[in-house]
C-alpha cells in the first residue's frame, strides 16, 4: 500500500481529516487528490473589464481547488445543529457540537484569532421576530470573512504540505475495491491506500453519484433551495446584523404554508456569480477588512422543494430553472422589488435610477418569467414580513437577483461512523449529502479522523 489513508477533495472536510490525521499520528502516510488547483492559483479569470461574464473554465477555481467551495466565502462557520446539515442525526447533538467547536480552535490557531463569535444566545431580537411570525434559529457564528478565511486556509495549506502527498489538478477517475484497502486511479496513475475517505463536495455530486452506483452505495435523493438573492442598503439591517451578524429566519407563509428561510447573510459585502456545472447562480460573500466593505448587505431567501414520485430529481429542477434565468439573462437576472410587485422588467434605466448601486453587474429583466409562482409569492411575503423587523427591506429600490439555487447532493447511504457498507471507505462533507456548511463538513472531516485513528490503534 502507497498510503494508509487517501482523502478524496481538498475541501473542508478532507483539509480537517488530514489535519487530525498527521497532527494525531504523525507517522501516518496520507494523500490528498484534488481536482481542482492550489490555493495560490485559484484565480477566477472573470475581472469585469475583459472577462465579464464566465467562461466556463475546465475546473471552476471558485469551487474547486485546496479549501473547496468556501475558499473565497465569507468563512461564517456556523455552529450549529439547527441548520448547515444533519450531521447530528449521525454521530448526535453533543458530539457534533463539539466538534465544530474543536473545528473553531483549529481556525483560530491558523490565524482565525481576533474574529467575532456572534451569537443568538439572549437576544431580544427572538422576541421581536416571534411577534412578527417570524422564527429566529439558534446559532454562533464564527465570521472569519473571506480575506482571514483565507489567510487560515494557507496556514493550514503551510501545515499540511510538510506530511501530506498534494496531487493538485488530479481529479479521481474510480475507486476500486481491493485486497485490504482501495486503489484509486486518476492521470497520475493508480494508488492504493488502507483507508479512502470521500469528500468531493458539491461540484463533486455528478461523480459521486456515478461511483455509487458502480460500487451498488445506496442513495436517496435530496432537496433543492430555489430563492432570490436581497441586496439592500446596509443600514436596513445594521440592527439584526450588528448583533447577531448573520440571522436565520424562517417565516411559514400565509397562502401555501410553505417556508421560506434566510440564508447566507453578508453585511456590508457583496453579491457575486457562482458557477456549477456551467450553470450560472448568485451567491455572497463580505470580507472582515473594512475597507474592502460595501454600503449594502445582502442574503439569499430561499424556499426548499423534494420531490419524490415519479419525478426524483430536484437538482434537474433547480438546474432547469436556473438555466432559465441564464437563457433569459445571460446569466443572473436583477430586479427592483418595486418592478417586481408592479408586474414590470427592471430595465438599465430603472436600476441605474435607483438609490442603491449594484454591486454584481446582472441583467435586468422580470423575475416572474423565471420563478414558479408559488416560490416568487412567498419570497414576497417573507419581504413583507421582514419589513416590519427590518423597516425599508420591501422599499420599491431593494435588489433581488435570481437565481440563487442550493443544490445538494443526493443522500449517500451510510453508517453512524459516516462509513459506507464497505469498511474502511468514508463519504463526507457536502458530497454525503449529510452536510451543507462549512462547520459541519469540517467537524465531519474531524469525526472520521478519529474513527481512523481509533481503528488503526
Ligand atoms: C460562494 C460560496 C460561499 C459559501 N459561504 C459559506 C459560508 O459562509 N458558510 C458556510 O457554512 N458555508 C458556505 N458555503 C458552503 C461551503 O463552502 C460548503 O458547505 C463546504 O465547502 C463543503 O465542504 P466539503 O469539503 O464537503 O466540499 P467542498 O468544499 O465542495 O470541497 C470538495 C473538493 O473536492 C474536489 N473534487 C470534486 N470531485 C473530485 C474528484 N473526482 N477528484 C478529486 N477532487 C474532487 C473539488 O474540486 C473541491 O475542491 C459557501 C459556498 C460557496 C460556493
Amino acid at each position: 500500500m502507497e498510503y494508509d489513508v487517501i482523502i478524496i477533495g481538498a475541501g473542508p472536510g478532507g483539509i480537517f481529516s488530514a489535519i487530525e490525521l498527521i497532527n494525531k499520528m504523525p507517522k501516518i502516510k496520507v494523500a490528498i487528490f484534488e481536482a481542482g488547483n492550489s490555493l495560490d492559483c485559484r484565480k477566477c479569470p472573470i475581472d469585469g473589464k475583459k472577462v465579464k461574464s464566465c467562461i466556463n473554465c475546465k475546473t471552476c477555481s471558485i469551487m474547486s481547488g485546496f479549501g473547496g467551495a468556501g475558499a473565497f466565502s465569507d468563512g461564517k462557520y456556523n455552529i450549529t445543529n439547527d441548520f448547515g446539515g444533519t450531521l447530528y442525526e449521525y454521530i448526535g447533538k453533543e458530539r457534533a457540537l463539539e466538534l465544530m467547536h474543536y473545528v473553531d480552535e483549529i481556525n483560530l490557531r491558523h490565524g482565525g484569532e481576533g474574529t467575532k463569535l456572534y451569537s443568538t444566545a439572549g437576544t431580544k431580537f427572538k422576541k421581536v421576530c416571534i411577534q412578527h411570525d417570524l422564527h429566529l434559529l439558534d446559532a454562533s457564528v464564527r465570521h472569519l470573512g473571506t480575506d482571514v478565511n483565507y489567510v487560515v486556509l494557507n496556514n493550514l495549506y503551510l501545515e499540511l504540505k510538510e506530511k501530506v502527498d498534494f496531487y493538485f489538478n488530479t481529479p479521481v477517475k474510480t475507486i476500486k475495491i481491493i485486497e485490504n484497502g482501495y486503489e484509486i486511479e486518476c492521470k497520475e496513475g493508480k494508488f492504493a491506500c488502507h483507508k479512502c475517505i470521500v469528500s468531493v463536495g458539491r461540484s463533486g455530486s455528478k461523480w459521486m453519484e456515478n461511483i455509487c452506483k458502480e460500487l451498488d452505495i445506496p442513495v436517496q435523493s435530496n432537496r433543492v433551495d430555489i430563492g432570490v438573492r436581497v441586496e439592500l442598503p446596509a443600514e436596513v439591517f445594521t440592527d439584526l446584523t450588528d448583533e447577531l451578524y448573520e440571522s436565520k429566519i424562517v417565516y411559514c407563509t400565509k397562502k401555501y404554508g410553505d417556508k421560506v428561510r434566510t440564508f447566507c447573510m453578508n453585511p456590508r459585502g457583496i453579491v457575486v456569480n457562482e458557477n456549477t456545472n456551467g450553470i450560472i447562480t448568485v451567491n455572497g460573500h463580505s470580507y472582515e477588512d473594512s475597507s474592502k466593505q460595501t454600503n449594502n448587505t445582502n442574503f439569499a431567501l430561499l424556499v426548499s422543494k423534494t420531490f419524490s414520485e415519479p419525478f426524483k430529481d430536484s437538482n434537474g429542477y433547480g438546474e432547469a430553472i436556473a438555466k432559465l434565468s441564464n437563457m433569459l439573462g445571460g446569466g443572473v437576472i436583477v430586479q427592483r422589488f418595486g418592478d417586481l410587485v408592479r408586474g414590470r422588467r427592471s430595465t438599465p434605466k430603472r436600476i441605474s435610477d435607483a438609490f442603491i448601486t449594484p454591486t454584481l453587474q446582472a441583467t435586468p429583466g422580470d423575475l416572474s418569467l423565471v420563478l414558479p409562482k408559488r416560490i416568487l409569492d412567498g419570497i414576497i411575503e417573507m419581504i413583507y414580513a421582514l419589513d416590519k423587523v427590518a423597516p425599508g427591506t420591501a422599499n420599491d429600490d431593494t435588489l433581488l437577483y435570481g437565481v440563487e439555487v442550493k443544490f445538494y447532493t443526493m443522500h449517500v447511504e451510510v453508517d453512524n461512523n459516516l462509513e459506507t457498507r464497505y469498511k474502511g471507505l468514508y463519504i463526507i462533507g457536502d458530497g454525503s449529502g449529510v452536510t451543507h456548511s462549512l462547520s459541519q463538513a469540517s467537524a465531519s472531516g474531524i469525526y472520521v479522523a478519529q474513527e481512523i485513528i481509533e481503528s488503526m490503534k
